[in-house]
């Protein structure tokens, strides 16, 4: 079956500000590379469709989205709004409340395909990011929460019982870990549904993250020194183990690609060979208990020519090239 990237230009759009790292050329990088690799003609693409405001409902306050969207700037009479701020460095432009809304969306969509079976895997390629943003609020270049969306609609529309939510990005993942805790568990669902594994860069943002070996929740510090081999020793001794004994029925990556080397927004050093040795070994827990269903979606990564070739790896890997 095939892997797919899904994605819209209007994510391209949504601008902080210039000289922000997290701006539009990080998907032109992406789009570059994959098209210097031949992976664009390996892998079906997707337009994305902006999410149905409802299901961000899923894991948000309707009070924290409505705020979002009753404030998003917008464009009167050829007079431009001024920037409004959602959050800890999250700004929203004319231009942004769009951009949500197609990457949230792209998240949904990919989950359609992948249960539906027209696809086996698929790469959100999107933006704005999402795993900052908790329950009620917007923090870290993140608005909502686009794998906690994606999470809990997989087990609304299909009844999945185990979803499980890995993140790679070198920042933990406050906001998805704040929605399984604190707002799933409050709502009709329970957290046991759900199993989240988060690697970051210890007291890196958002700087509060405290080591956890216990499911559901399960955060593994990586020292300012860690390179490949110490980084897939602590995943082989962390992650797998609460995956195989949690067997989930899709996989959801909140991948971000900002551990990179090359990547100046923290110390850790990993390469392409890593996110694609960490890709084969979720591919091969999902191929054993999710008929091999994966839905991954881009958090950070902020050096143009790594962000790229690091994802061609992990797709690759999603292929099994
Ligand atoms: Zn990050």
């Amino acid at each position: 079956m095939p892997v797919g990237i899904i994605g819209h230009y209007r994510c391209g759009e949504h601008d902080m500000g210039d000289h922000h790292p997290e701006n539009g050329k990080r998907l032109s990088a992406i789009s570059d590379q994959l098209i210097r690799s031949g992976l664009d003609y390996v892998v079906r693409q997707f337009d994305s469709k902006p999410i149905d405001k409802s299901l961000l409902a899923l894991a948000h306050t309707q009070k924290y989205i409505d705020f979002v969207f009753d404030n998003a700037p917008t464009e009167v009479n050829g007079e431009t709004e001024e920037n409004f701020t959602v959050g800890e460095d999250s700004v929203m432009n004319t231009k942004t409340l769009t951009s949500i809304l197609y990457s949230a969306g792209a998240a949904v969509d990919a989950v359609d395909l992948v249960m539906e079976g027209t696809l086996c895997s698929a790469f959100c390629a999107t933006r704005p990011p999402g795993h900052h943003a908790e329950h009620n609020k917007g923090m870290g270049f993140c608005f909502f929460n686009n794998v906690a969306v994606a999470a809990a609609y997989a087990k609304q529309k299909y009844g999945l019982k185990r979803v499980a939510i890995v993140d790679f990005d070198v920042h933990h993942g406050n906001g998805t870990e704040d929605i399984i805790k604190n707002y799933f568990k409050a709502s009709s669902e329970d957290d046991k549904g759900y199993l989240f594994c988060s690697s970051y860069q210890d007291a890196l943002y958002p700087f509060e993250t405290e080591e956890s070996v216990t499911p559901p929740i399960i955060n593994t510090p990586l020292a300012t020194t860690t390179k490949g081999a110490q980084f897939r020793e602590k995943l082989t001794t962390h992650w797998f183990p609460a995956l195989h004994k949690f067997k989930p029925e899709i996989i959801i990556i909140s991948a971000g690609f900002d551990a990179h080397i090359e990547d100046d927004m923290s110390q850790v050093s990993l390469t392409e060979a890593d996110y694609r040795w960490l890709t084969d070994e979720l591919k091969t827990i999902a191929s054993e208990y999710a008929e091999g269903r994966i839905v991954s979606v881009l958090e950070g990564g902020y050096a143009p020519s790594a962000l790229g070739r690091s994802v061609v790896a992990h797709i690759n890997g999603l292929i099994g090239n």
